[in-house]
Parts: structure tokens; C-alpha cells; sequence
């Protein structure tokens, strides 16, 4: 990649999105939580989870039927029932002999001397014996999943940095950690900034509008895994920007929207500049989106010291030194679309997830669109999400500021530099 820490630049989407990842895949988290199994839902895993016993600790039949050998049931020999064995036992019996089949049901321990496990719907029974109906095969291991062959005890299953989901959570749950240990919450310093906003609670009046970013960059937040503190709106002066900035700059990341493009009264940069950002890009070639700003604060001797002793060990240095900074777009789908593509990525390494960007998938377009020049177009799309051929369609907007025809779409669609595009081509869609 190229080196974008020096010179402050405008950059392409692609080139944007690397230097993100290149920033995120320095961070170093540390310290841990210890929660309830059901609290780590969206959190990242601090420690490993191992296997605390053979999975399956035993040999398991996977169906309801009779425990046999299986090439005297395929030879069509009747067998004697000898026993039952009912999920939670084990049979009492000691090994099935020839010419023998123990009654089984599905999750129950397979006898010794069984080496397949016929199905009740391919089976006759009388007078206390049990045979194959028509002339059904069976192979050996049929229906029966053997001990440890999932996994052996011991064995790593889950990995330090694993975004726990319902999959993750239910094999942890498997292994008896009732409780376990996930990653801090990463403290995210959120700043709307604007003379023209008021809080969702407050009455505006024609010229004001209402801070939804404030709100949605709080929902956005949470649902990464951070730990959104949401500062007063900052007004358009310096006075208001500085006090803000200073109050935010404390965190693990600072998000301000609005202020960033070129009107006379958008001093964000100006202001985080005076506290001497080292600013990693100042735009990208995209629509909406394109004066993003993205950079990094010194922490101050103080705010390091705030952190506790547990967060500092072991981590890098240099890297918590930093407290990066996004400046986003005022207009609310601008601010949405910079948050997803730009933020996301650096706020799932913080809460000790790694690096890695959003996430594309391709459909093919069902509309004409054309494309910019110089520009990465993202518009919000509705992708139908068929088994066999996702099918995207660009939704109707009045451009960045159409919340509601943002809420009608469901996936954004991204459209290369000054591309034309037909119906029927392949497209790559950035999914929510
Ligand atoms: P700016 O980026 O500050 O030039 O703002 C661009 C547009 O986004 C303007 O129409 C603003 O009114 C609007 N906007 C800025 N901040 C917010 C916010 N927090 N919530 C909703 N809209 C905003
Ligand atoms: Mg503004």
C-alpha cells in the first residue's frame, strides 16, 4: 500500500478504504470483561474457548432406531432385540453379539459391538426380533457420529477476537462457559456539529433541523460493539469546536459530522489541525461521501494516564499514543455511507475484532445507471436476496440529504468511476 501517513490528501475509495485498514491493523487492544454468557452478544472474545471434553464425549446416534452390525442387517438377518437405550444412558448390556440389535434413540450412546445404527422407518419387528424392510443396505458408521470426531478435548474452537454471534455463542455454551471473558467497550467521543441543528427532543423552528446524526452515529456505534458518549452539539466558531474536540479527544475514537466541506463556516479541520492532527486523508473521490476526513490526535500526557494500568499491559506503546478522529459529512446519508465504509472497519479493530473492511457482495443491476466521472457513486439500492441471482435496484432519492429514501432501501450499490451502467451487469453492493 501506498504510504498515506505524510502528506494530506484526497483519495480514492479503494485507496481510502487500505489506509483505514492499514491504521486498523495496528491497533492493540487489552483488558477484558468478565459477562455472562448472553452479555457477550456483539462483543469481541478475549480469551480462547477449548473443547472441555470430547465432542461428542461419546459415540452418538443420530437417529431413532437399532444399534446393529450393519452387514448382518444388510444380509437380511433377523436380529433378537436385547435392550433400549434412551437418550442421556448408556446401555446396560456390555457389547451387542451377533446376531443382536439394541433399540436406540436419536442422541443416545451407540453400545460397543454396534457399528451402525438402522432407522426405525426402514425396519420390521415381531415376536421380540427386528430385520430390514425390503432390501434396505446399511454401511458401517451409518447414523452414528463418533466420539471426538467433531472435536477432541482440548482443542481450540473459538479464537481470541471472535465477534460473538448466535453460532459462537451456542458452541461456547456447549463447551459450559457460562461465563466469559470479551473485550472493553471501545469509548467513542460522538460531535454533531452545526448552528442549525437541535436535539430530536427540542421544537425547530423552519430554519433548523433536527441532530439525526447525532442519533444514528450513536446507533451505528452500539451496534459495532462501542461505547457511544454523545457530547452537546458543537457550534459553527472555533470557541465551541475547540471546547468540544478537547472534551472528545479523550477517547478511544472521535467522530464529529458536519463542518468538513468548504463553506466559510466548516472549521472542523481548521480546528483539529490547531490541535495538531496529523490528518491520513482530507476527502475521497466518492458521491456521497467525498469530503470525509480522516486523521489522528496525540493523546496528552493526561489522557493516557486516565486509562488504567490493566488497558496499558502489554499493548504497544506508540499505537495508544493516538486517538484517530473521523470528520464526516454533515448530510445525513453521507454521514451513514462514511461511517459504514470508513469508521466501522477501525471501530470492530478497537473493540478487538482486527482489521477488516465492510462487506460487498455482487448482484447483477436491474436499472440503467450512469456513472461519474472521477467519482465511486454509492446509491441506496434494494437488493432482492434470491438464492440463486441477487438482483439490485437503485431507489429513487433527492440526493444525500433523503433520509426517507434511504430507509426505503436496504443495501447501497457501488458504482466504479465514470462507469455507464445497463441493466443486467454486475455490480458490487455494500451490504448494512
Ligand atoms: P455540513 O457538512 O455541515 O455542510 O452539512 C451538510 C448538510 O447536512 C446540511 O444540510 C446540514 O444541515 C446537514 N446536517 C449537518 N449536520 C447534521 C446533523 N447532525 N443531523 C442532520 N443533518 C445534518
Ligand atoms: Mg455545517
Amino acid at each position: 500500500m501506498r504510504d498515506v501517513s505524510g502528506e494530506a490528501q484526497v483519495l480514492g475509495f479503494v485507496e481510502a478504504l487500505e489506509a483505514v485498514l492499514h491504521h486498523a491493523a495496528r491497533v492493540r487492544v487489552t483488558g477484558a470483561d468478565k459477562v455472562g454468557l448472553l452479555a457477550s452478544a456483539g462483543r469481541v472474545l478475549a480469551e480462547e474457548v477449548r473443547a472441555d471434553r470430547d465432542q461428542p464425549a461419546f459415540d452418538r446416534a443420530t437417529r431413532d432406531g437399532f444399534a446393529v452390525r450393519a452387514a448382518e442387517w444388510a444380509a437380511g438377518r433377523r436380529l433378537r432385540v436385547v435392550g433400549l437405550v434412551r437418550a442421556g444412558e448408556t446401555w446396560a448390556g456390555k457389547a451387542l453379539s451377533s446376531g443382536e440389535a439394541v433399540e436406540i434413540m436419536t442422541g443416545a450412546a451407540v453400545p460397543s459391538g454396534a457399528d451402525a445404527v438402522a432407522m426405525v422407518e426402514h425396519a420390521e419387528l415381531g415376536e421380540g426380533l427386528v430385520w430390514a424392510a425390503a432390501a434396505r443396505g446399511l454401511r458401517a458408521e451409518e447414523n452414528i457420529v463418533r466420539c471426538a470426531s467433531e472435536a477432541r478435548r482440548g482443542e481450540v474452537l473459538l479464537a481470541a477476537g471472535r465477534a460473538m454471534g448466535a453460532a459462537e455463542i451456542a458452541l461456547a455454551a456447549a463447551c459450559g462457559r457460562a461465563e466469559i471473558a470479551v473485550r472493553k467497550r471501545p469509548a467513542v467521543a460522538i460531535v454533531a456539529t452545526g448552528d442549525e441543528l437541535v436535539e430530536v427532543e427540542e421544537t425547530p423552528v423552519d430554519s433548523q433541523i433536527r441532530n439525526s446524526n447525532g442519533v444514528a452515529l450513536t446507533a451505528m456505534v452500539e451496534a459495532a460493539g462501542g461505547e457511544a458518549r454523545r457530547l452537546a452539539i458543537a457550534r459553527d466558531t472555533r470557541e465551541s469546536l475547540r471546547e468540544r474536540i478537547a472534551e472528545g479527544s479523550g477517547s478511544r475514537l472521535l467522530l464529529l459530522s458536519g463542518g468538513v466541506s468548504v463553506g466559510k463556516y466548516d472549521l472542523v479541520e481548521e480546528v483539529l489541525a490547531e490541535f495538531g492532527a496529523e490528518f491520513l486523508f482530507r476527502g475521497v473521490r466518492m458521491q456521497p461521501g467525498r469530503p470525509v476526513v480522516f486523521g489522528r490526535l496525540r493523546k496528552t500526557a493526561s489522557q493516557r494516564g486516565s486509562e488504567s494500568a490493566s488497558q496499558r499491559v502489554g499493548e504497544l506503546a506508540e499505537e495508544r499514543e493516538w486517538t484517530y478522529f473521523y470528520g464526516l459529512p454533515g448530510n445525513p446519508v453521507s454521514t451513514l455511507v462514511t461511517f459504514q465504509c470508513f469508521v466501522g472497519p477501525m471501530l470492530r479493530a478497537l473493540c478487538g475484532a482486527g482489521a477488516a473492511g465492510p462487506r460487498f457482495v455482487q448482484a447483477t443491476l436491474a436499472d440503467e445507471v450512469k456513472g461519474k466521472a472521477g467519482l465511486t457513486r454509492i446509491l441506496p439500492a434494494i437488493l432482492r436476496h434470491d438464492l440463486e441471482r441477487p438482483e439490485g435496484r437503485i431507489v429513487g432519492w433527492q440526493g444525500s440529504g433523503d433520509l426517507a429514501a434511504n430507509a426505503r432501501a436496504n443495501c447501497y450499490a457501488v458504482l466504479a468511476d465514470g462507469r455507464d451502467y445497463n441493466s443486467g451487469d454486475v455490480i458490487s453492493v455494500l451490504l448494512r
